[in-house]
């Protein structure tokens, strides 16, 4: 059965006058003059009408004309377009009257009820017809008018809409690109500073929190937050429905406008993120991208913004383009800073054996010396020098020398604590910051690594002895870095004339007199 574009309702008591309608209009090529397909319904009864008015309403059809008697038993014309005037204002109505009640037609048209009235009799069936086709191609024009007002009406509503986001957007944009200049020549601390307390501004968050994803243990490690404490670490696998594993693996920003309607993520830490968050994602630095330190290691960084409490949350858009820009943004930033981070510190590290070198360490004695006064708590130095590392060398190549040092290297950073300072001081010499104020324990200490490493096997079964010297800083002499220096470098010949692999203690009560430890079992110096 083909659709039915169009209804036409003729309504008369007068079932003659009703066969003459149905005569004129099948006489009448109606359906061919029009491209849409007609459905004419003739009915007896005004409230036979209202039934089928609101039958088609409901289904969505559209009622072209109307064409009503207005004499007739149940209700009069007029009454029925007034019921149905508001159903079917496009319609277009017709009132069949008589001369002699004109007026009521008159008034119908006035007060828009009524398009047209006929006078009845009607003598020629074709004129019927015509009227009938001429109405239908009012009702049509109007519904076109209707349509292109409407269509217009959402253009400009969309235009209003899309020149709101715009202004939005130009608004985030310029705050961003005022905060990008921001960014630039930061270290790494000040690059997550100003991730977590400046980006949110443009979201109107309150809270932020900055994740980095650490490729090894595969955990998200907070990096800053804006009202968390540090050292939070979430591992990827689990919360895998928490928005911020989400974001970062399908690599998408996601922009909730309402928590408590939102049933799609697991949320952690809901209270923080108040009823509006934006999560954004970044990731620079892939594989296959060539992106790496000055050592040529691949580096990537990836990582996660959480941007929690959020007052009147801009339109999705206008969020989803300004997140768009500061993902860049961040992940850009972090990786210059992590990149000058590494740059300059292997200017600071001795690339062999991965220790300070020489003039970062001096950097750290001075220091440490400020601070030493200041707290007014000694500390100690201690120098090392390999025994006869010449023969090494000599006998098993520099190649064999160099993983000697390297591997020395290694059991001075197993050995020191974190907050100790271990330099490779010159060629096979390593000077040692050792935070214990306790000479004794310090002496026991270095007697320790000395025979750590005297038992050590070395490559091509080498054993290496080192000669220690040992010099204790006294805040209250307030004596310079060179004599500190000097004394554990005398200390340190002390220990090779006393015929080396041993540990030698400069005295501090008299700077000629060393105190000496016994290279075979660990001696405890006195004190006195
Ligand atoms: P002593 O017990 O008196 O300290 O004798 P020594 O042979 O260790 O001392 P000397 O100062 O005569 O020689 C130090 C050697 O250390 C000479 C040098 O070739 C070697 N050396 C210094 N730096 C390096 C390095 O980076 N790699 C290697 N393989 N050898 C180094
Ligand atoms: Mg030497
Ligand atoms: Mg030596």
């Amino acid at each position: 059965m083909p659709d039915i574009d169009y209804h036409i309702i003729f309504v008369d008591d007068d079932p003659d006058f009703l066969l003459f309608i149905n005569a004129a209009m099948s006489s009448y090529p109606l359906q061919e003059k029009n491209s849409h397909c007609l459905k004419l319904h003739y009915l007896s009864k005004a409230l036979e009408v209202i039934e089928l008015v609101n039958k088609l309403i409901n289904n969505n059809e559209k009622i072209a004309v109307l064409v009503s008697d207005q004499k007739m038993p149940d209700m009069m014309g007029i009454e029925l377009l007034e019921k149905t005037g508001s159903l079917i204002p496009e319609t277009f109505k017709i009132l069949l009257t008589a001369y002699g009640s004109l007026d009521s037609a008159k008034y119908a048209i006035n007060n828009s009820l009524l398009d047209q009235y006929i006078t009845k009799p009607i003598d020629d069936p074709d004129n019927f017809a015509i009227l009938i086709n001429n109405a239908l191609n009012a009702y049509h024009d109007r519904m076109e008018k209707k349509q292109a007002e409407e269509e217009s009406k959402m253009y400009i509503q969309q235009l209003e809409e899309s020149n709101k986001k715009i202004k939005a957007m130009h608004k985030a944009a310029e705050k961003i690109t005022h905060l990008a200049q921001g960014f630039k020549n930061l270290n790494l601390d000040e690059v997550f500073g100003l991730i977590v307390n400046k980006l949110p501004d443009v979201f109107n968050a309150k809270n932020a929190s900055l994740f980095l994803l650490n490729e090894e243990d595969n955990n998200l490690h907070m990096a800053r937050s804006n009202f968390l404490n540090e050292g939070y670490r979430i591992p990827m696998e689990t919360q895998s429905t928490a928005p911020m594993m989400v974001a970062l693996s399908e690599n998408r920003i996601i922009v909730v406008p309402d928590i408590k309607q939102s049933d799609t993520y697991t949320f952690l830490g809901k209270n923080s993120l108040g009823n509006s968050c934006v999560i954004i994602p970044f990731s620079i630095g892939t594989d296959e991208n060539t992106t790496g330190d000055i050592l040529g290691n691949a580096m990537k960084i990836r990582g996660v913004l959480n941007l929690g409490k959020i007052e009147n949350m801009e339109s999705t858009d206008v969020v989803l383009y300004s997140a768009s820009l500061i993902q860049n943004l961040m992940g850009i930033n972090i990786l210059n800073a992590n990149l000058y981070q590494k740059t300059t510190r292997m200017a600071l590290i001795d690339g062999l054996t991965g220790l300070y070198n020489k003039q970062m360490f001096l950097e750290f004695l001075d220091k440490e010396r400020e601070f030493s006064v200041r707290r007014d708590s000694p500390f100690f130095l201690a120098f090392f020098d390999i025994d006869d590392f010449k023969k090494v060398n000599d006998t098993h190549g520099h190649l064999i020398g160099d993983e000697v040092l390297r591997i020395l290297g290694a059991i001075f950073l197993k050995a020191a604590r974190k907050s100790d300072i271990i330099a490779r001081f010159g060629g096979e010499e390593f000077a040692w910051i050792i935070h214990n104020d306790n000479k004794e324990e310090c002496f026991s200490i270095l007697e320790r690594i000395r025979n750590e490493i005297f038992t050590t096997v070395f490559p091509k079964d080498l054993t290496i002895s080192v000669s220690i010297g040992l010099a204790q800083y006294a805040p209250n002499n307030n004596d310079c870095m060179e004599n500190l220096i000097h004394q554990a470098d005398t200390a340190m010949y002390q220990a090779k004339r006393e015929g080396k692999n041993r540990t030698v203690m400069h005295q501090e009560s008299d700077p000629h007199q060393c105190l000496t430890g016994n290279p075979d079992f660990i001696d405890k110096p006195s004190t006195s």
